[in-house]
């Protein structure tokens, strides 16, 4: 069987926000205003835009992905939490246990949110379907190879989320697209090494790093 195409999609920074912190900022019973649909089913870009402040900057102008979400999350790359001056925490979507906050602005309203301020880990959105096909379970952690000019890079610790109401496509921030270069439609693959089971990619680094090599 040949390997699956992973279409790469870039997420610029953005933010999904709570009703109530919504609420706080643009109004009372006010609601996202639909703009477009995204990649997966049932997420669209809202015409409201905010601006987030962290010690050192701010960036004006962020979109809004609706729908609501329970809790307010702010999704930046690493070079971005360094220009507000705030620490860079590398977290799936949803898990914003003592992660660092930041101020949200829209108009003449503010709000502090003490946490919620991640660096998304990269990941793969996929249908079980798609799962079967490339043998991966929910949560498997694997290596994505990708093509563009003369910069082929391997993406390690790329999350696989599955689920019936994603669409197959890996996420990735505005940093790590810029590691591969520009191109019209990027594409990834899984690589299976190791034999196509898991392994713990950062102690495989030290390994490397400490002059082991185990066979691959
Ligand atoms: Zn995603």
């Amino acid at each position: 069987m040949g390997s699956i195409k992973i279409p790469i999609e870039t997420s610029a920074r953005h933010i999904h926000i709570s009703r109530e912190d919504f609420e706080k900022l643009f109004g009372e019973r006010k609601e996202l205003t639909f703009v477009k649909e995204l990649s997966q089913p049932g997420q669209y870009l809202a015409k409201e835009r905010i601006t987030i402040a962290g010690p050192r900057g701010t960036f004006e102008n962020v979109a809004i992905l609706g729908p609501f979400r329970k809790e307010t999350q702010v999704e930046l790359s690493l070079t971005d939490t360094r220009k507000i001056g705030v620490p860079g925490v590398i977290r799936q979507s949803g898990d914003i246990a003592d992660t660092p906050g930041c101020r949200l602005i829209a108009g003449e309203n503010e709000l502090e949110i003490d946490r919620g301020v991640i660096v998304a880990k990269r990941h793969i959105h996929m249908t079980p379907g798609d799962a079967v096909k490339m043998r991966l379970k929910d949560n498997e952690e694997v290596f994505v190879i990708t093509q563009s000019f003369d910069r082929a890079l391997i993406y390690a610790n790329v999350v696989v989320r599955i689920s019936w109401d994603y669409q197959l496509s890996m996420h990735v921030d505005t940093d790590e697209a810029n590691a591969f270069a520009g191109d019209d439609n990027p594409h990834g693959v899984v690589l299976k090494l190791f034999g196509g089971d898991a392994y713990d990619l950062g102690k495989w680094a030290d390994e490397l790093l400490e002059g082991i090599n185990r066979t691959i």
